[in-house]
């Protein structure tokens, strides 16, 4: 008789996106003229520019015609490709890495995902809380997080570092010494970054104790201020002790196309033992590639067109991103991120718990923002509004929780 991965069976079930749809339409069959705003989804809103859907036709023409059809891509990605994210990603920055260093795959949700199956199943690992679920519910489905307590909402065998306005979102060093550590900054949820010199103080710590730091960039195109580094590989001896994982979803609206990319550095190594070299043999025989048709997409997002209106949407979201900011603290608000980031993090007003707020945000301004419990604990007593919505929608919610 088969016997199944015992470990699913620990994942309490993913209530907040299924919970939150309910009372939505349980408030909109009670209220059928109410126009609910929302501004709870993770997800963009606007279309795919110009040069990268002429440079998607381009390729579905290539692929039309036997002289010039692909299939399986190699494995680590096309060249093309890698040869134009390390002359735009990391070449002006110095940050010293090669194309046999990426590894391009279908989005940064799969490598986070997939990334710890290189590593010992009694690895401890670290996570920030509020976290994005995914770095935990992975590891759990590997084995490693021990048991949940749905009274603390946490796993026995996971080092959380809570990120609250008492130190300024900005995760602590564990009291526990983990062998694993996933940040993702700027953040998701909290909209919060940390500066670079932060940063480099978390590089350093990681190569002292012999960490892996799993960093998860995927909103790096929204960073605005001067001191916040735009790649790990930035700070000094991250290439010994750092994975990097970026995204085309959320600076060129790539949710629904799929392609991001992951940096494993040769010199990141477990003894004489390279990740780069484990993670290659991984891709090669888990993974085929991601579509040609795709990674032209890729390629156009860093052609000076591509750039031009990539850059045109980040700000069109971050403009989204200052109205809600604005809109909120003239009303009284406390409010975090919205600088480097398209998310809104609001500690909930009078007492009232994430989820309370939640409901009273929906029923008197029709409005549905992310109640901050369900990113973990420490995230009770705050609120996610994105910034991914339209600006005339931004604009009409926050007049609605304005006149609240
Ligand atoms: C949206 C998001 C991603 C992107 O995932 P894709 O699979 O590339 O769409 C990754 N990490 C975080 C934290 C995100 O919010």
């Amino acid at each position: 008789m088969f016997k199944i991965n015992e470990n699913y069976q620990k994942l309490p079930g993913s209530y907040l996106f299924s919970t939150i749809a309910k009372k939505v339409a349980a408030f909109t069959a009670a209220n059928p003229d109410a126009s609910v705003i929302r501004l709870g989804i993770g997800d963009v809103t606007q279309p795919i520019a110009p040069a990268m859907v002429q440079a998607m036709h381009k390729a579905i023409d290539e692929m039309a015609d036997a002289a010039t059809f692909h299939g399986y891509a190699p494995d680590l990605g096309y060249d093309f490709l890698r040869r134009a994210i390390v002359a735009n990603d990391y070449e002006p920055k110095n940050c010293g890495i090669s194309e046999d260093e990426i590894f391009v795959s279908d989005g940064a949700k799969s490598d986070s995902g997939n990334i710890q199956e290189i590593f010992d199943a009694d690895c401890k690992i670290a996570v920030t809380d509020p976290v994005y679920p995914v770095y935990v519910d992975s590891n759990v489905m590997a084995g490693r997080c021990g048991e949940y307590d749905p009274d603390t909402q946490t796993w026995s065998n996971v080092i959380y570092m809570p990120c609250v306005r008492e130190n300024g979102f900005v995760p602590e060093f564990p009291k526990k010494t983990p062998d694993l550590i996933y940040l993702c900054l700027p953040n998701n949820p909290t909209g919060t970054t940390i500066k670079k010199e932060q940063l480099q103080s978390w590089v350093d710590y990681a190569n002292r104790v012999g960490a892996v730091i799993i960093y998860d960039a995927a909103y790096e195109a929204y960073i605005s201020q001067v001191d916040v580094a735009h790649s790990i590989y930035e700070c000094e001896g991250a290439k010994s002790c750092a994975i990097e994982i970026r995204s085309f979803s959320k600076n060129a609206g790539f949710t629904g196309v799929r392609l991001g990319f992951t940096v494993v550095p040769k010199e990141l190594k477990c003894a004489d033992v390279s990740l780069n070299a484990m993670w290659a043999r991984r891709h090669g025989t888990k993974y085929n590639g991601a579509p040609y048709i795709i990674q032209r997409a890729g390629e156009a997002v860093y052609s000076k067109e591509g750039k031009a209106q990539v850059k045109e949407q980040v700000a069109y979201y971050m403009n989204n991103a200052k109205t809600i900011k604005d809109g909120l603290v003239s009303a009284g608000y406390e409010v975090y991120g919205g600088v480097d980031a398209p998310y809104i993090w609001l500690k909930t007003p009078k007492q009232m718990d994430s989820w309370q707020f939640f409901d009273y945000l929906l029923e008197n301004a029709n409005v549905v923002g992310t109640p901050g419990s369900g990113f973990g604990p420490s995230g009770e007593g705050y609120f996610r509004l994105t910034a991914f919505g339209s600006y005339e929608n931004t604009v009409a919610a926050l007049k609605r929780i304005q006149s609240l």
